[in-house]
């Protein structure tokens, strides 16, 4: 089945006893047991869930992957994975990392003897510097947040491979329609659901999916001992949003790619941030390892202030100043103030970060009106 298909077939069945065609919203926390221990296979929501499991079997179907589940936020679906771990062992991950990811390792899983690395992923010898027999699991994120920088997966992948340690990338900003990472030798494929696949800004989840049956029985017993799962009606959301996720890429990548240029020509702008240009120093990486470019771009303004950012910022009026990202209204946001309001500022220069880096997650509406806003935002 090709992916177009997948998003809106894959892993879904019309309901058995009634002939819908939409997956229903099994609002029940249980189930009827027949005798002790005799059921359908559901015995309580947090463990399984019909609409649940026609959602996880789906995103696993998005990836090419055998396995899927569903958390009640990336961050959820983060904390899961770092939960595979125990005291002394090592992670290595990108110093151009989403705020969320930085504040749970940093501020969360260092109290439990877990320790982190932050490199730059575009530099293969910083990160074997990093890998020791301690080592379990390398994290990637790509293309990253906000820099649009690209990590290659394959190369990283074979590190993880000789140093014995799962490769887990954050496909958030890409969404498997752009990228499966499973495919460059990726173990694990995190999600943010909130974003691109469910792409209409009215839910917040998250997921996970492998191929491994060892990780599938060790995750799932995460999943249901912590209890970090969605509920139905969420994943009916979902799997609604998914069936156009393919449609939605497409013009993400259409208007984004105009955004981009009219942006690169812009005088007042010092710098685009957006993987599909030439000149962008991992573009063949990017060209190779995605299907397209996407809709997420960062840029800078010559003056280099906070101030001007902001003044951009909150003249727009179809860029709608929020966090998030994916869904199919344009958003603008401002790393430095906000989603990266976490890291230190040090740590943000360190990592190219600059004060009037303003990001934009170019939606879908018309392509002339996102241009004409900012142009009238930006003077
Ligand atoms: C939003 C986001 C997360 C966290 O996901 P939530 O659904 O907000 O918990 C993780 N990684 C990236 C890249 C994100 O954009």
């Amino acid at each position: 089945m090709k992916f177009n298909t997948k998003t809106i077939h894959a892993g879904v069945h019309p309901d058995p006893a009634t002939g819908a065609i939409m997956t229903p919203i099994y609002q029940t926390s249980t189930y009827a047991q027949s005798a002790p221990g005799e059921h359908k296979g559901f015995e309580y929501s947090r463990t399984h869930n019909p609409t649940r499991t026609q959602l996880q079997d789906n995103l696993a179907a998005l990836e090419g992957a055998k396995h899927g589940l569903c958390f009640s936020s990336g961050m959820a679906a983060i904390d899961a994975v770092v939960k595979l771990l125990a005291p002394g062992d090592e992670v290595v991950s990108t110093n151009d990392l989403y705020g969320g990811s930085y504040r749970i390792f940093t501020k969360i899983f260092e109290h439990y003897g877990i320790k982190f690395h932050f490199v730059d992923m575009g530099n293969l010898d910083e990160v074997k510097k990093c890998i020791n027999a301690k080592t379990k699991l390398i994290w990637a994120e790509t293309p990253t947040n906000p820099l649009l920088r690209i990590v290659d997966i394959e190369a990283i992948s074979a590190i993880a491979k000789e140093a014995g340690a799962l490769l887990c990338v954050d496909n958030t900003f890409a969404s498997p329609y752009l990228q499966n990472p499973m495919k460059w030798g990726a173990d694990i494929v995190m999600h943010s659901v909130t974003k691109y696949l469910n792409g209409h800004s009215d839910v917040v989840m998250g997921a996970l999916v492998f191929d491994s049956d060892d990780l599938l029985e060790r995750l799932s017993f995460i999943q249901n001992s912590c209890g970090g799962t969605p509920g139905p009606q969420d994943c009916f959301l979902v799997l609604r949003g998914i069936k156009t996720l393919h449609l939605r890429m497409q013009r993400h990548c259409e208007n984004g790619k105009a955004v981009a240029h009219y942006l690169a020509n812009h005088p007042k702008v010092s710098k685009v941030y957006w993987p599909g240009f030439e000149s962008h120093p991992n573009h063949d990486v990017a060209t190779r390892q995605m299907n397209d470019f996407g809709g997420m771009m960062s840029f800078t303004l010559h003056g280099d202030s906070i101030e001007e950012a902001h003044a951009v910022i909150s003249k727009t009026k179809l860029f709608t100043l929020a966090e998030s990202l994916g869904g199919v209204e344009s958003l603008s946001g401002h790393p430095a103030s906000m989603t990266h309001a976490s890291i230190p500022k040090e740590e943000r220069e360190k990592a190219g970060l600059k004060d009037s880096l303003i990001r934009l997650s170019v939606g879908i509406e018309d392509v002339d009106d996102l241009i004409e806003d900012l142009a009238q935002a930006i003077g």
